[in-house]
């Protein structure tokens, strides 16, 4: 199964991708999260990377689908991929319509996850995650069960991104009108495009991703 989300900081697709990878046994490729770890290498390229990021711009294209290209020749790539974050505008997703079709592969799904804006900047800013294993909390929605305690692994430390600021995500907002909110129109008539209500709860959330990946 080879899945392509698309939709706003904020709109919930890292959660999602991270629920079909487990359920799915597939791999998320978040070209965040792959560019963060670049950043946490503590490389010159890093620290560029984290200065395009923390502005809240895109890296460029050439670096991005270099990494993706990489990425999905690995073998754990070979029954499927989640694509989290890529393509963000029309010159990566013609790279990835190229990529595809060397490979003789096509994605089965295109997933959007709408959420109004007003929404997305507290989903953003109250958002931070476990320092040791990633897993994700928000100040307001979804605190540890003890404090300072991550459920999953333990941990005492938590991380906040530092584009996770208002000034960022408002301009992330304007980034993803202008350059990614025209793939809908790219993805929409290929008879494989779904739209999803992502303002409703994880759950309902997840259980309509479900029933999209469920129908052939
Ligand atoms: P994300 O984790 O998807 O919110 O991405 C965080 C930041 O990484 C973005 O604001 C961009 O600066 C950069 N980034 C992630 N994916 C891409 C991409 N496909 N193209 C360009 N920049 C990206």
């Amino acid at each position: 199964m080879k899945i392509l989300f698309l939709g706003t900081p904020g709109s919930g697709k890292g959660t999602q991708a991270s629920i079909i990878e487990k359920k799915f046994n597939i791999p998320q490729l978040s070209t965040g999260e792959m560019l963060r770890e670049c950043v946490a290498g503590g490389s010159e390229l890093g620290q560029t990377l984290q200065n395009i990021m923390t502005a809240g711009d895109l890296v460029s294209d050439d670096i991005i689908v270099a990494m993706i290209a990489e990425r999905i020749e690995k073998e754990d790539c070979q029954n499927g991929f989640i694509l989290d974050g890529f393509p963000r505008n029309i010159a990566q997703a013609k790279s990835l319509d190229t990529m595809l079709d060397e490979k003789n592969i096509a994605l089965d799904k295109v997933i959007e996850i709408k959420v109004d804006d007003k929404a997305i900047v507290e989903r953003i800013t109250g958002r931070f995650s476990c320092a040791k294993c990633g897993e994700g909390y928000h100040d307001s929605f979804k605190k540890p069960q003890k404090e300072n305690t991550c459920d999953a692994c333990q941990a005492s430390e938590f991380s906040r991104r530092k584009d996770d600021n208002e000034e960022s995500v408002r301009h992330r907002l304007e980034v993803y009108y202008n350059q990614t909110a025209p793939l809908i129109e790219h993805y929409k008539n290929t008879g494989i495009f779904y739209s999803i209500d992502g303002m409703k709860n994880i759950d309902i959330v997840e259980s309509e991703i479900a029933t999209v990946l469920n129908n052939e």
